[in-house]
């Protein structure tokens, strides 16, 4: 059933209601609101998983809970990427799951040099933003040669040279059983079954144990044919590629992207329920013009399908401003919306701070630890900076929301020794915290000092306020 009209009450009552507390929640019911609300899973009721007498009930709880989209798995040694496992059609219902991977292709009429720096780039692709790398994941190979051997040859290299994982790209069952055989152990995603292939293509995908792609370009009523077919056949992991068109064929994409997953999450059509892919680099076949033209309309169409529920992508620009932008977009829409992002809370040790050096206070929120870090590193401030936990809130709604505790700022200087790094007991606030410092001076008997209200202005603060209000604390301390 569509996931906002499941009750925690439906699900308690096929709990075994023993509280047991096994699961590590106080009783069953507190057990069934965390599961609706996706905060533990369901296997922690040991008792309904392992006990024969439950057994109707765990599958009874799970057809109600699993996910509208299947989650589908790709993967090669020890890395599994998973798609699709979405619940939801729009994010603020619940969250997203799993961000879609991105795939950058080589193909095999390409020379090996060019194979391995693609391949390289792909592997070594990194941007770290707020503590967060973003990546690429995947290699797409395709057949452009339509000769098994070159295709084999072109596996071979990328496999030599990367441990990511593979999708292998033909229309034609006999180039893939190539690709297939050299990734025995591996779980690659077949690209891909059509109208007029997905015989030979079903029964691949059931012999290698692999996941299948469904190709019908434009063509919605086509992709459930094929899709019925080979669910009737028995490939059970399905990913659904309704055709990427870019310019004024790009609406035609995003609606067929948003029916299948409308089908799936709100009127639960089984037919639907699998990941979608896209593939944006069409633009470079597609589109006429430069290659300036083709990578921004690359860029358009990855951009616009990332917010349109896509569960893979395949990329052939390796341009920074093509790929690090839509890396970011992704990890934005698919950050839980119920969480705030949050840093650990804990002691960071900034330069090489001495025992008298400042110590600045700051809140857990992700943005406001990477502000105020940053601020101070490159002021080159050598300090401390005491990241307390505010539950991922900013300085100014941790302060009016009373995140920020006493206890938080005594937990993180017990755990960090800040005691023994520090002569003196000073902590520097944010002037937006200013109304809690009478509290925890008098909770963990630390002078609070209410410093800038913006972290750009530490280094003034630094000069000009520090060591006068060090020399203050010196001589009420001798
Ligand atoms: S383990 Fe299962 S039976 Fe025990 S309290 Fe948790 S939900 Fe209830």
């Amino acid at each position: 059933m569509p996931w906002k009209s499941i009750s925690p009450i439906e699900i308690y009552k096929l709990l075994p209601r023993t509280n047991c507390q096994k699961c590590g929640e106080e009783n069953c019911m507190a057990f069934a609101a965390k599961l609706v609300n996706m905060e533990t899973k369901l296997d922690k009721c040991t008792p309904l998983l392992e006990e024969p007498k439950y057994k109707a009930n765990y599958e009874k709880i799970w057809s109600i809970i699993k996910p509208a989209v299947k989650e589908v798995i790709i993967k090669r040694g020890d890395i599994s990427l998973k798609i699709g496992g979405e619940y939801v059609m729009y994010r603020h219902d619940l969250t997203y799951i799993n961000p879609p991977p991105i795939a950058l292709d080589v193909d095999d009429e390409m020379s090996e040099n060019e194979i391995i720096n693609r391949v390289k780039f792909t592997e070594n692709f990194s941007y770290t933003y707020t503590g967060i790398n973003l990546k690429l994941d995947m290699i797409a190979i395709r057949s452009v040669s339509e000769d098994p051997k070159k295709f084999i040859k072109t596996v071979k290299i990328v496999m030599e040279n990367t441990k990511l994982p593979i999708m292998l790209c033909s229309l034609k069952p006999e180039i893939i059983e190539a690709g297939l055989s050299l990734l025995k152990n591996d779980r690659p995603l077949i690209y891909a079954a059509t109208k007029s292939n997905w015989n030979e293509m079903a029964k691949l995908s059931k012999e290698y144990k692999c996941p299948l792609a469904v190709f019908s370009p434009g063509d919605m009523d086509g992709l459930l044919t094929i899709t019925k077919n080979l669910i009737d056949s028995g490939v059970g992991d399905l990913v659904l590629d309704p055709g990427t068109f870019v310019g004024n064929g790009l609406s035609t994409t995003i609606n067929s992207l948003v029916a299948i997953r409308w089908k799936a999450c709100e009127e639960e059509n089984p037919l639907y329920g699998f990941p979608t892919m896209g593939v944006p680099m069409t633009a470079w076949f597609l589109m006429d013009g430069d290659k300036l033209k083709k990578a921004t309309w690359e860029a358009i169409a990855a951009a616009s399908l990332i917010v349109n529920h896509v569960s893979l992508l395949v990329m052939h620009s390796i341009e920074g401003w093509v790929l690090l932008p839509i890396t970011l977009l992704r990890r934005n829409i698919y950050t839980d919306p119920r969480k705030p992002v949050s840093v650990k809370p804990e002691l960071k040790v900034i330069g090489n701070p001495n025992e008298w050096s400042p110590v600045f206070v700051t809140s857990n929120f992700v943005l406001t630890y990477y502000l105020v870090s940053g601020d101070i590193e490159n002021s080159k401030i050598d300090s401390y900076l005491l990241i307390v936990d505010t539950e991922g809130y900013a300085v100014d709604v941790a302060t009016a929301a009373n995140k920020f505790i006493p206890d938080k700022f005594k937990e993180v200087i017990d755990e960090s020794g800040l005691e023994k790094k520090v002569k003196h007991r000073i902590l520097v606030i944010p002037r937006k915290a200013a109304k809690i410092s009478g509290d925890v001076e008098d909770a963990i008997k630390w002078r609070v000092i209410v410093g800038p209200s913006d972290s750009s202005e530490i280094p003034a603060f630094v000069k000009n306020e520090w060591p006068k209000i060090l020399e203050e604390w010196k001589s009420e301390n001798k």
